[in-house]
């Protein structure tokens, strides 16, 4: 069993476990972890509260994940600024 003192990010290979879209909240559990999306986070975070051990929070990254696929996508030395 590995420990993780500081929990990795979420990537775009991690997804909701209700929905399937891409996940930016994890919650720690005695059982394990739960990954859920932005919508799905909000609302089943209210009731995980008492009882995960540690929420990650990774809707900060929504914005800066789509301008960088975004340059990805278009990227190929264009500056767009
Ligand atoms: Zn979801």
């Amino acid at each position: 069993m590995t420990t993780t003192e500081h929990a990795p990010r979420l990537t775009a290979l991690d997804r909701c476990d209700r929905c399937g879209a891409r996940a930016y909240y994890r919650a720690t559990l005695m059982s394990g972890e739960l990954l859920f999306c932005g919508h799905h986070g909000r609302a089943a975070l209210v009731s995980l509260k008492g009882q995960a051990l540690r929420i990650d929070d990774f809707t900060a990254e929504l914005a800066a994940d789509a301008s960088s696929n975004l340059n990805a996508q278009e990227g190929q030395g264009r500056s767009a600024h």
